[in-house]
């Protein structure tokens, strides 16, 4: 059975996935694609050596709990989920030396928020300093530029300007200029509204910041390329495979998992059994938007560093014309829960508004957190308030320009009104179990910042 759960599958685009739909640059898609395939042919044999495809399985009598009579077996580091961050965690742990299993309840990689996001590599303007997402987007994008021009990975520095509307918001590009420097961003220019005007002949504003160094990536192509890598290194990754929980035990940390099909049998969150125990010496939850609702089920893992989830979901409207009207990014100033329905430009000149900013009631049961069944539609109506907020810097939108396109949804640790919450990178030194690190509230800038959290972790609890 476990030749059949744990397989790789080769997909050549990420299909059906927002971001993702459009055409990739071939050269890295094939690149990556070559590597997928000699990856996949040393997963049997990877999986044989860790005891895990079937040969030399051993049966360790259970210890308690759910666990009981599903086949036990040691592993090394065990990443779960296979988004941006737990492909760059596990790519930076098999440069390491460790030997990475990734687990990941879908068919493929990067099919939750990775796939559906503004695919910005954000300078690291807005967050408070000294705070991890200050340092760890301002490290990443640095990184992140270098490995999609030593990879080839399809980015483009376009650049990006804030704008102020109304007088009352020019003070608070002044507070983001500030802000930027403290983060080490310091190449940030304050100009006049006609300046960037002149620049920008479509936009309306009295002020505006650019950040020059602002700018977007191919998130799928650079997650192919992080698979790649990761896979050469000898990195074993197991599609629709679910972890549906865990315990700390006298072994250490164990790890309970089934066939993602399995957890389809076993409605409104109620349990699943396991089908196999990894025992892993390290194990990182990198499962996005069911980080917390995992770490809830790691019995033994004291419950009062498990924060509460929010969600809040953000949806796009691409413009139907076909010319862009800009050429750098615009963004106006942040709002509650979001930085604002801002102008993304993808790599294939589409332009797309958003994403707004719409609290769920994060009632999900864990199981359909597990199998990604959040509601991801786009109700079209919603348009109505993007029209006048984008008309505030953009006046000649034209009525019946703005099309749904799609959402996503973001792993919030604070709710509406509240201030807005760091990443939470928790390992020992936090909780004081050995070996288990969590990674809760990758939200936006996480796609910038995978490459440095990635590092962070290996530095620190590798
Ligand atoms: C609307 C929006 C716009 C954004 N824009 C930007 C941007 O422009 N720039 C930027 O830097 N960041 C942006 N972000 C943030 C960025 O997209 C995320 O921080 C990043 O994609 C998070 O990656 P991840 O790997 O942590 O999570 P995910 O991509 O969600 O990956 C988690 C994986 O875990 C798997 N999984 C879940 N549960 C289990 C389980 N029990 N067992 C096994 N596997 C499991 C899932 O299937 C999924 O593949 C945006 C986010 C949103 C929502």
């Amino acid at each position: 059975m476990w030749c059949l759960l744990f397989c790789t599958s080769i997909p050549l685009a990420v299909a059906g996935t927002p971001a993702g739909s459009r055409a990739h640059d071939p050269v890295p898609v094939l690149h990556c694609y070559a590597q997928r395939t000699r990856g996949s042919e040393r997963v049997m044999l990877l999986l044989r050596r860790l005891g895990l495809a079937g040969a030399g399985r051993r049966r360790r009598p259970a210890a308690r709990g759910l666990a009981s009579g599903a086949p036990r077996e040691a592993a090394d580091a065990v990443v779960v989920g296979a988004g941006v961050v737990g492909l760059a965690v596990a790519r930076a742990l098999a440069m390491a030396g460790r030997e990475v299993v990734v687990v990941e309840a879908a068919p493929s990689f990067g099919t939750g928020t990775s796939s559906r996001n503004s695919e910005v590599i954000h300078a690291g303007i807005y967050y408070p300093p000294r705070s991890l997402k200050a340092s760890l987007c301002v490290r990443g994008k640095e990184m992140l530029y270098k490995y999609c021009a030593e990879r080839g990975v399809a980015h483009k520095q376009l650049g990006k300007l804030i704008v102020a509307t109304g007088a009352a918001e020019t003070g608070k590009l002044d507070m983001l200029l500030r802000n930027a420097k403290q983060n080490g961003v310091n190449d940030l220019q304050l100009m006049e509204g006609s300046q960037a005007m002149e620049m920008e002949p479509e936009l309306r504003c009295l002020k505006a910041l650019l950040s020059p160094s602002t700018g977007i990536v191919d998130s799928h192509s650079f997650m192919l390329s992080l698979l790649g890598d990761a896979e050469n290194l000898g990195t074993t990754i197991s599609y629709n495979t679910a972890v549906i929980g865990g315990h700390v035990g006298y072994e250490g940390l164990e790890l309970h998992i089934c066939e993602s099909k399995e957890l389809q049998n076993h409605p409104g969150g109620s349990h699943a059994s396991p089908q196999l125990v990894l025992l892993p010496k390290l194990l990182i939850d990198s499962a996005g938007l069911s980080a917390i609702p995992l770490a809830k089920r790691l019995y033994g893992l004291d419950q009062a560093f498990v924060p509460n989830p929010h969600y809040a979901r953000g949806c796009y409207f691409t413009l139907s014309q076909t010319k862009s009207p800009f050429s750098h990014l615009i963004y106006p100033l942040p709002e509650d829960g979001g930085i604002g329905v801002h102008v993304t430009i993808d790599l294939n000149g589409l332009v797309r508004f958003g994403p707004d900013v719409e609290w769920l009631d994060g009632g999900e049961d864990p199981v359909s957190c597990f199998l990604n069944r959040f509601d991801y539609s786009v109700n079209p109506t919603r348009c109505s308030v993007f029209y006048p907020v984008v008309r505030k810097y953009f006046p000649n939108l034209k009525d019946g320009s703005l099309e749904p396109g799609y959402s996503g949804i973001r792993p919030k640790l604070s709710g509406p009104g509240q201030p807005p919450s760091d990443f939470v990178i928790q390992g020992q030194d936090i909780h004081g179990i050995p070996g288990l690190v969590n990674l809760f509230g990758i939200e936006s800038p996480g796609l910038t910042s995978s490459l440095a959290i990635a590092e962070h972790i290996v530095s620190r609890y590798s």
